[in-house]
């Protein structure tokens, strides 16, 4: 039996229970809770204001007011935002298949398939963002990028034999199921984005006026946005790489010179790993891990490459 894990208690969130810790930052924790007025369960992230600079705090208000007002079905869900003396609380959407990350580790690598059904998703979100809100997310890496459970009902696990004692009758027990994934038992849940922590607004209501105003619009107001966004493309590179084959692109077990590799934008598709993958899929990356930022692939150009259309139903217009 696992003994019951500790919940801390918080002033301000009576109305939440907290059930367990589902995953820890440098500044937060994030509990999964019952929510005692709508009996349903929730994410918690507790960010502790009192560790905080005055620039940390008001990036947690723009956390919370950034996620208000994006409403996408790949978009983790705000549904609330508590604020203490002490703490602020973010009420999210409950995610629990899982990080893509831990996907990734459970499974080595996806196939092509896969990996376009999961990139997808974050790109429909990613599109949503940098068309609709002019917003750039800024961290997008597979630990901010969370399953929908897929419902699977507790296995039946025979018990191994060190777990029953001589005379007792063998009998199966329940999987608790405490880790329901993201992937497997025939499906395959939605992926959303979380963690809006560095996300950024890069254009408001102002210059989205058509027209007239833009007009008027300094070039580096304009290239300054482009550039902001190609950030994400580039997270987004990386994250498919890291799909496709299990490892990063950039990856080296000092900072310093890792920071060096990135810095250089080169990397390879090294054999053997990358053998069972398409020459579009490397072209696609390519396009993503494009040193230059003016040249990278935008949301756009991402999701009408070939790569990505692969298998789509081509739509007959209607007449
Ligand atoms: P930080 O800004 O500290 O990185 P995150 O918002 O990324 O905080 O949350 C930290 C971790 O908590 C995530 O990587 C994930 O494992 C877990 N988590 C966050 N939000 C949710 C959620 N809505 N549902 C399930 N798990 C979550
Ligand atoms: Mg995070």
């Amino acid at each position: 039996n696992i003994a019951k894990q500790r919940m801390p208690i918080y002033r301000g969130l009576e109305r939440y229970k907290l059930i367990k810790k589902l995953g820890d930052g440098a500044f937060s924790n994030v509990f999964k809770a019952l929510d005692t007025e709508t009996q349903e369960n929730v994410a918690v992230k507790v960010v502790r204001k009192f560790e905080l600079n005055k620039q940390q705090r008001a990036s947690v208000l723009k956390e919370a007011q950034i996620m208000r007002t994006a409403s996408h079905p790949s978009i983790v869900q705000l549904k609330g935002f508590i604020e203490t003396e002490d703490h602020s609380f973010l009420i999210l959407e409950l995610c629990e298949g899982g990080e893509l990350f831990h996907q990734i580790v459970r499974l080595t690598y996806l196939s092509e398939d896969l990996a376009r059904h999961c990139i997808g998703q974050v790109a429909e979100a990613i599109r949503y963002l940098h068309e609709s809100k002019g917003v750039v997310h800024r961290d997008i890496k597979p630990e901010n990028l969370l399953f929908e459970p897929i419902p699977i009902r507790p296995r039946q696990v025979p018990l191994k034999p060190t777990e029953y004692e001589e005379g007792e009758e063998e009998e199966p027990k329940e999987d608790e199921g405490e880790f329901i994934p993201g992937i497997g038992g025939g499906g395959i849940g939605r992926v959303k984005i979380a963690d809006f922590g560095l996300s950024k607004v890069v254009w408001n209501s102002h210059t989205m006026t058509p027209c007239g105003t833009v007009g008027y619009t300094a070039p580096e107001i304009v290239r300054d946005e482009r550039y902001s966004k190609s950030v994400d493309m580039w997270a987004l590179g990386c994250v498919l790489y890291t799909l496709l084959c299990g490892f990063p692109p950039f990856y080296d077990e000092s900072i310093q010179m890792l920071t060096e590799k990135v810095a250089r934008g080169h990397y390879t598709f090294m054999s053997p790993w990358w053998n069972h993958v398409s020459k579009e899929a490397m072209d696609l990356i390519s396009h993503l891990l494009c040193f230059d930022p003016e040249k990278r692939y935008t949301i756009d150009q991402f999701l009408q490459d070939p790569w990505m259309q692969k298998n789509k139903p081509t739509h007959k217009p209607n007449s």
